[in-house]
């Protein structure tokens, strides 16, 4: 179930200021949906991408009112809170808080030293456009907010406990945990965390993220990613997978866990996005190490989130590359439940 954890619970916000600030079109455009819908003046129609209908017409959206409806499945419209409310699971206040965040920075500005941690990166909202005027966003590029490099880091954390249990606890063997270099901190930063090296397409230590060992106390997240280090830049296990031979296609995971899972379970080829969205970064890195033509297979988890990152993944991915989108949900909720057997029944399900 996806949640704003990251969100202060007694955040202020204004709705009416939401929706009258916040266009319809801006959202869409940030869903990357306008492209699936016919304008005409001021309205637009196309299937409806909250429940992924086909029907061509079904979702119709007014510029000038600011509001959507569906005519299928869902039987829904609203404004602009109302779809993200809709699209991302989560409480119309909740939403609220995303479209302040995303299009309103200075609303969000006293929240940034929030953002360095957060609860869990399988919830996290998509990675969003940079700060940018209603009116700028309407007639908004490509460019998404993913501009520019992690830095790799000057540094190694040299005194990490490589042999805490956690891992195992998830299935992971002694030898895998030593070769990623996953180890317990009990200083600085991430104390108490266990701390994942992030490498970047040339296998460059860019990060660690920290990952609670079970579950977290109250007042700490779950994950906790460094500031100002933009996940939505990398691929977990890119640089690895892609050196191996390409005759499997290239498996897609949303959690580091999963992908560590299946690696072991002898699937070199796998790579983790960190949370249930593609950004356009991590979709250049997908296609580059797939090759033209190549193949890739989305086991994303079993969930809301998961199917529609996987739904956007294969529908942007399988214009460069043959894609194969799995639904594990017939096994189990997460790739890393996956038994080998499993995992070689859905490979052969084609
Ligand atoms: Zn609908």
């Amino acid at each position: 179930m996806s949640t704003i954890h990251s969100m202060p619970s007694n955040a202020f916000v204004d709705f009416k200021e939401v929706k009258s600030r916040v266009s319809i079109l801006q959202v869409l455009e940030r869903y990357d949906l306008t492209r699936t819908l016919k304008r005409s003046a001021d309205r637009l129609s196309g299937p409806c991408p909250l429940h992924r209908g086909t029907n061509p017409t079904q979702f119709r959206v007014s510029a000038s009112k600011n509001c959507w409806n569906c005519f299928g499945a869902c039987g829904r419209g609203g404004n602009v809170i109302d779809f993200v409310s809709m699209r991302e699971a989560v409480p119309f206040r909740d939403a609220a808080l995303l479209l302040q965040e995303w299009f309103m920075p200075e609303k969000s500005a006293l929240r940034v030293a929030e953002s360095a941690s957060f609860q869990s990166h399988r919830s996290s909202p998509p990675a969003g456009p940079p700060p940018v005027t209603p009116v700028a966003a309407a007639s908004s590029s490509d460019d998404d907010g993913e501009a520019g490099e992690n830095p790799p880091l000057s540094f190694e954390l040299k005194s990490l406990k490589l042999d805490h249990p956690y891992p195992a606890s998830r299935g992971l063997s002694a030898a895998l945990v030593l070769d990623y270099g996953i180890g317990f901190c009990s200083k600085g930063c991430l104390r108490g965390y266990l701390a994942i090296p992030i490498r970047n397409r040339e296998g460059k230590l860019v990060a660690y993220i920290g990952r609670w060992p079970g579950d977290p106390p109250e007042d700490k997240p779950k994950y906790k990613l460094p500031k100002g280090f933009k996940k939505s830049l990398e691929v977990f296990n890119l640089d690895r997978a892609a050196k191996e031979p390409g005759d499997h296609a290239l498996l897609v995971v949303e959690g580091v866990f999963d992908c560590l899972r299946l690696v072991q379970l002898g699937y070199p080829r796998t790579v983790a996005l960190l949370g249930s969205s593609l950004s356009k970064r991590q979709e250049a890195l997908l296609c580059d190490a797939a090759g033209r033509g190549g193949q890739i297979t989305l086991l994303f988890d079993a969930d809301e989130a998961g199917r529609r990152g996987a739904a956007d993944a294969a529908a942007r991915l399988s214009r460069h590359c043959t894609v194969r989108n799995v639904d594990i949900g017939e096994f189990r909720h997460q790739p890393e439940h996956l038994e080998k057997q499993e995992l070689e029944a859905l490979h052969r399900n084609r």
